[in-house]
């Protein structure tokens, strides 16, 4: 061995998988299945490509400006970047520099321990009750001594939403400690936490364009915290890449966020679809945790995870499924257009008629 005894070793995250295929019906990764707001459309064809030759603008600017706009937030409290995992990697970057564990439910987004392990960040997987419930009293500092804390609300992949009062009893809990409320799934029927940044120094909300806004192909994500925290969160991203967005997606982010009535119209379809889905499961014999997401995570009652995976596989219906304890019975299915969501329930009624 040679220079491989010197290289950072990691086992990376695996994305969901993104077929070729045109024809496969996705319903994989939780992407929007609505096109983005018109005005980004509008916008594209107005785009000067000489400007390419000048480095994007620092602050993000005009994207800062619209998300400050239209959260009622100064733009010295957000922070944003290339999606929501650039985001996160660098608050893990950032905040959880402790020798002490970061801590996080045992089924999340598993992304979470990928970068702990990237960054040689202690953790410590809590596990979530046999409903899927997140035992708050388990984050605060003096049941779990902890570095950090991210908790995904509404949880992925689980898909159930809590109340903010019991992020905000967490983030009190932890005076010590930077608390990371990872929202991506939050325009689906929850409510943020964000009004918790003017109560707390020591709370990041982390949201991303990627789902409700339908932009996933383009990676915007973004963040909200005191000035504070977000001052620490820049200097480490400055110190890292000044210019991480391009600017086509400052641009496009910045007028997909001013255009709100397209915005809830799309959120309130992919809604109501998700309730009527929800209805057609049960009637299948499928049983789930009430989801606040776009998607729905749920069990046959005789048939396996695994067997029914393949099955939509080979019927050209992607789903995600992971062969990991605790719920390699689950299926992960995002809400797709009403169309999409009649194929994939009709496949079923039909196979597991056998
Ligand atoms: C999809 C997702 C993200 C990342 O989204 P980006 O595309 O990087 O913005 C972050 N957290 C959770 C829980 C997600 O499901």
């Amino acid at each position: 061995m040679s220079w491989e005894s010197y290289v950072r070793k990691v086992t990376p995250y695996v994305p969901g998988e993104q077929p070729k295929d045109k024809n496969i019906i996705k319903l994989n990764t939780n992407e929007c299945p609505y096109p983005p707001a018109p005005k980004v459309r509008e916008l594209l064809k107005d785009l000067k490509y000489e400007e390419f030759k000048l480095y994007p603008d620092t602050e993000a600017y005009p994207l800062s400006k619209a998300l400050s706009e239209y959260y009622h937030v100064s733009e010295e409290k957000i922070f944003v970047g290339v999606g929501s995992d650039d985001v996160l990697s660098m608050a893990y970057l950032t905040f959880f520099g402790s020798d002490k564990p970061v801590i996080f439910p045992d089924i999340t987004y598993s992304f979470y321990d990928v970068w702990a392990e990237l960054y040689r960040i202690p953790y410590k997987q809590i596990p979530l009750d046999e409903n899927f419930k997140i035992n708050f009293k388990d984050y605060y500092s003096e049941n779990t001594e902890n570095g950090g804390v991210i908790i995904a609300n509404p949880n992925a992949p689980v898909g159930t939403f809590e109340p903010v009062s019991k992020i905000e009893e967490v983030i009190k809990h932890n005076p010590d400690s930077i608390v990371i409320v990872d929202e991506a799934y939050i325009d689906f029927g929850g409510e943020s936490a964000l009004p918790l940044i003017d109560k707390y120094d020591n709370v990041l909300i982390v949201q991303t364009f990627s789902k409700s806004r339908a932009m996933a192909g383009m990676r915007i994500g973004y963040a909200f915290g005191c000035e504070k925290l977000i001052k620490y969160l820049k200097d480490v991203k400055f110190s890292f890449n000044s210019y991480t967005m391009n600017k086509t997606a400052i641009e496009l982010g910045a007028v997909a966020v001013q255009d709100e009535a397209y915005f809830k119209e799309t959120c309130n379809k992919i809604i109501a679809t998700r309730e009527r889905v929800k209805g057609e499961l049960s009637e299948l014999g499928f049983t789930f945790p009430d989801s606040k997401a776009n998607f729905i995570f749920a069990k046959h009652n005789t048939v396996s995870g695994d067997e029914i995976f393949n099955a939509l596989k080979n019927a050209g219906i992607y789903v995600r499924h992971w062969n990991k304890d605790r719920i390699s019975d689950y299926l992960r299915i995002t809400i797709g257009t009403d169309e999409e969501m009649d194929k994939l329930i009709g496949f079923l009624r039909e196979y597991l008629k056998k």
